[in-house]
């Protein structure tokens, strides 16, 4: 089974994914990571992010073994990444990629923006995960400071709209829920009422596919 859940920028959706995956067994891809990853690359070699060049031959020297690095997962990363993910030819070097650990089995639960509408458009469940964007700069800020960042709430909201605008409106694998995706709002959930909540939805697609 794959199980894809897509989302804006702090919605959640990649501690639920992680959830998930635990729950079923599956494994999981934070699909953020790489493009973070892609924009760190061109960072850490002080290169031009609105390069498409550049960020394509970053993109194809992915190295998995990086993903783990803790600075992909901070708000500058975060920002540059959706710079260099609205370029077409890096999105489409890193599909094959996607597709690849999507298809592994015994199941896969990927998390990020396009999952259920462009890279896996026949996953068996789609999760789209919204919340206020006020909560989850709160959530956000309290996050990075438990890591010892410092943390602005309003920078932090700045950030997540602009993100937000930016996602939404590239011309490429926009954010938006695919057709059939069950929209999750956990603005007043907390994890484990989020997580309980993806489960219903997972559980009541395979029921309903074993009734038809
Ligand atoms: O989800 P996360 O905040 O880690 O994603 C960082 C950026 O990477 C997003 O703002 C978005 O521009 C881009 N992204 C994407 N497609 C995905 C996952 C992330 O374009 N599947």
């Amino acid at each position: 089974m794959i199980i894809a859940i897509d989302g804006p920028a702090a919605s959640g959706k990649g501690t639920l994914g992680k959830r998930l995956a635990k729950h079923y067994g599956y494994r999981h891809l934070d699909t953020g990571v790489i493009y973070r990853a892609v924009a760190y690359a061109l960072m850490e070699a002080g290169a031009d992010l609105h390069s498409e060049v550049l960020a394509v031959s970053a993109a194809l020297e992915l190295d998995p073994e990086k993903f783990g690095n803790p600075i992909l997962k901070t708000q500058k990363v975060g920002e540059a990444a959706s710079v260099v993910s609205a370029f077409p030819k890096v999105r489409e070097v890193l599909v094959n990629f996607q597709r690849q650990f999507a298809a592994d089995p015994p199941g896969a639960v990927l998390d990020g923006r396009d999952i259920g509408t462009v890279i896996c458009p026949n996953a068996d469940v789609k999760i789209f995960v919204v919340a206020d964007p006020k909560v989850r700069a709160r959530r956000r800020t309290l996050e990075a400071r438990a890591r010892g960042e410092d943390a602005d709430e309003a920078a932090v909201l700045q950030d997540i709209l602009q993100r937000d605008e930016r996602d939404k409106n590239r011309a490429v694998a926009p954010l938006k829920p695919a057709p059939d995706a069950y929209l999750l709002d956990n603005s007043n959930l907390d994890i484990e009422a989020g997580v309980r909540a993806a489960i219903d939805i997972v559980e009541a697609v395979r029921a309903g596919r074993q009734r038809g």
